[in-house]
């Protein structure tokens, strides 16, 4: 039993943001559930940070039954208490629409929203009954404005934006708290080479270490403002000024710059 610790459960936790959150607040003392669909990984992980620090599962967040086995296994080591749910697991296909697989397509929605609406419901009395509790997910810029290439993906960062932005009022009865990270362009496994080669050096698009994300995870558990949406870097704001002044300018640069690149 681990009841005397602040403890995260976090999902997609064996790379990239996932592993930067884990190592982040391991390292500050909190027990980690570690759920992801690579075992590998996860060992790997578990062998770094020590095996008192936390509770590995091989978990696919799209398998409500197994979500929910994963989460009560995770309250017998807590003693029930849940400080963080970091629903963060999440894939993408960066092909267009129309020559995106149904299957793929199916497979996006299933575990980049499904998975994060079934991690919700599942955790709901864990975070209930562990005051000042938080729910934190992993939405994306892609949730500022759709991006071309991505469109599915994008879709399914729109819809846990606003999840989060409805369960930010309605668990306030709760006294749980709900925010997301928006990140931009962030240094991890599913960026691919070409990708990260044609990022610019500077600006809200450049490439930001996973690390940089964490701290946001971090920070808004601190947080007393309130603050709803924490963008990775900051400069992305500009983007959902640009977007709310005027959204047909904005989708009209996107497709000149989409154009552009697939030239
Ligand atoms: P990543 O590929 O390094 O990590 C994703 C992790 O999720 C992997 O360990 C993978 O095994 C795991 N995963 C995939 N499917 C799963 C499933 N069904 N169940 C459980 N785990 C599963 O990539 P990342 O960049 O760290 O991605 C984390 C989150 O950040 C994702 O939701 C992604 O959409 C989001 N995001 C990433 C970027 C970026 O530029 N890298 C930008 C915005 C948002």
């Amino acid at each position: 039993m681990n009841n005397e610790r602040k403890s995260i459960f976090i999902t997609g936790a064996a790379s990239g943001i996932g592993r930067a959150t884990t190592r982040l607040f391991a390292g500050k003392g909190w027990f980690v559930g570690m759920a992801d669909v690579n075992a590998d990984g996860l060992d790997a992980l578990e062998a770094e940070i020590g095996s008192n620090n936390c509770d590995k599962v091989q978990l696919d967040v799209s398998d409500r039954s197994a979500y929910q086995a994963a989460l009560d296994r995770f309250a017998g080591k807590t003693g029930g208490r849940l400080d963080v749910l970091f629903n963060n697991a999440g894939i993408a296909f960066g092909t267009l629409f129309s020559e995106t697989d149904f299957e793929n397509i199916e497979r996006m929605i299933q575990i980049n929203l499904m998975g994060v609406i079934i991690g919700i419901h599942a955790a709901y009395p864990m975070l209930k009954q562990t005051p000042g509790s938080l729910c934190f997910t992993t939405s994306s810029a892609s949730a500022i404005l759709g991006v071309p290439g991505l469109a599915t993906y994008s879709a399914t960062k729109h819809a846990v934006k606003g999840l989060t932005e409805s369960l930010s009022v309605e668990f306030m009865h709760d006294d749980i708290r709900a925010a997301d990270t928006i990140p931009g362009s962030i240094d991890t496994a599913m960026q691919t080479d070409e990708t990260k080669e044609n990022l610019p050096d500077t600006g809200m698009w450049r490439m930001i270490p996973a690390e940089n994300v964490a701290e946001a995870v971090w920070a808004s558990y601190h947080d007393k403002s309130g603050k709803l949406h924490w963008y990775v870097p900051e400069e992305l704001l500009k983007l959902e000024a640009i977007v709310a002044a005027d959204v047909e300018k904005a989708r009209d640069g996107s497709a000149k710059y989409f154009k552009a690149e697939t030239k």
